[in-house]
């Protein structure tokens, strides 16, 4: 089929607090965290899109409401031109397989009172992926996929290393044959130099079964690594979505910039030891009315904070969110 596989229109997810007495005597509705404040984009099927963000942005929420963890409040994610939230019976259990997530804590997400062997083949049995003759075949397979040995099916979880269960954790996910994966800070538990393995696996993966994968992320250099576009998350919005190497040479929003500033390795040309961002990140529980990054924005003009721009274009398949239509040159917007 032509078009997106995943299309993410227009979504707000909210999670209500408790109410405290104060707000309840006053007659005041109990406060919510406004975690993701419109998102919209796209996934391409065999597209790896990278989401990046500041802690708090709202990109582990997007994923989880990508694979329906989580029911979005309004707008709509479409799997395939249909609405997921609108999924019942034979469809929701399609939908569970094709789409899956790999969570970020390798340690919790598997069970560690089940052999792998057990692991893999409750996963092959839950979508009845395969008859009982060809479970133990397609475990080897699954095995080999994520370059684990043969053996490794009858270990238990804790007998491996962080990296070693976060590839048992794939091969789970696997098991069921999906078209998307989500990861969700798929490396960020490991050490620095079991993440690149991982990764550089994931890339494998995609390559070879073609996968439509969304990279959840806070690591700059990973996204950049294994991502064909990223899209920029600020407050529970997307304030850029680009190609990757647009976003990291031409970046459009004074966020993305920031964020590039802040981790100067990964271009020379901007290495600079000033912070990425300045000020306090507004509370989620009391938005800013005009543009979210007017708080911190070293750009900021009157119009950024009466008004909440929306993305407009700035090049093929470019789009940011900022009333400037281009950026000054980097040395203008130091202080
Ligand atoms: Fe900064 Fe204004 Fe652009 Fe927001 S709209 S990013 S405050 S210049």
């Amino acid at each position: 089929m032509t078009g997106p596989l995943l299309s993410v229109r227009g979504v707000r997810k909210v999670f209500p607090l408790p109410q405290p007495l104060w707000r309840g005597l006053r007659g005041l509705p109990p406060p919510v965290v406004h975690a993701l404040n419109g998102v919209s984009l796209e996934v391409a099927r065999g597209e790896t899109l990278g989401i990046v963000g500041e802690s708090g942005c709202g990109k582990s929420t997007l994923a989880r409401c990508l694979v329906r963890l989580w029911d979005v409040d309004d707008g709509q994610i479409l799997f395939e031109g249909q609405d997921i939230g609108g999924l019942k019976g034979p469809a929701r259990r399609a939908f569970n397989r094709r789409v899956q997530m790999i969570f970020q804590d390798p340690y919790s997400s598997l069970n560690p009172r089940m052999r792998v062997r057990q692991i893999l083949a409750e996963a092959l049995s839950v979508h009845r992926m395969r008859p009982a003759a060809e479970i133990p075949p397609r475990i080897a397979e699954l095995l080999d996929l994520v370059r684990l040995p043969a053996d490794a099916a009858d270990r238990f979880p804790h007998e491996f290393s962080g990296g070693q269960r976060q590839r048992i954790g794939i091969a789970r996910a696997l098991a069921v044959e999906p078209e998307v994966l989500v990861a969700d800070e798929l490396v960020s538990a490991l050490d620095v130099s079991v993440q690149a393995q991982v990764v550089n696996l994931l890339l494998h993966l995609q390559e070879r079964l073609n996968l439509t994968v969304v990279f959840v992320a806070h690591d700059l250099r990973l996204v950049r690594h294994i991502s064909h576009r990223v899209a920029v998350m600020y407050l529970g919005r997307v304030v850029e979505l680009a190609p990757t190497e647009v976003l990291f040479s031409a970046p459009a929003h004074p966020y993305t910039r920031a964020l590039l500033s802040a981790a100067p390795e990964l271009d020379p040309a901007r290495r600079t030891s000033r912070a990425a961002t300045r000020g306090e990140l507004p509370s989620p529980l009391d938005l800013p009315k005009g543009c979210l990054f007017a708080t911190r924005c070293p750009l900021a003009f009157d119009r950024c904070h009466a008004e909440r721009p929306e993305p407009t274009p700035r090049g093929p398949g470019h789009l940011a969110a900022c009333h400037l239509p281009e950026l000054p040159a980097q040395s203008q917007d130091r202080p």
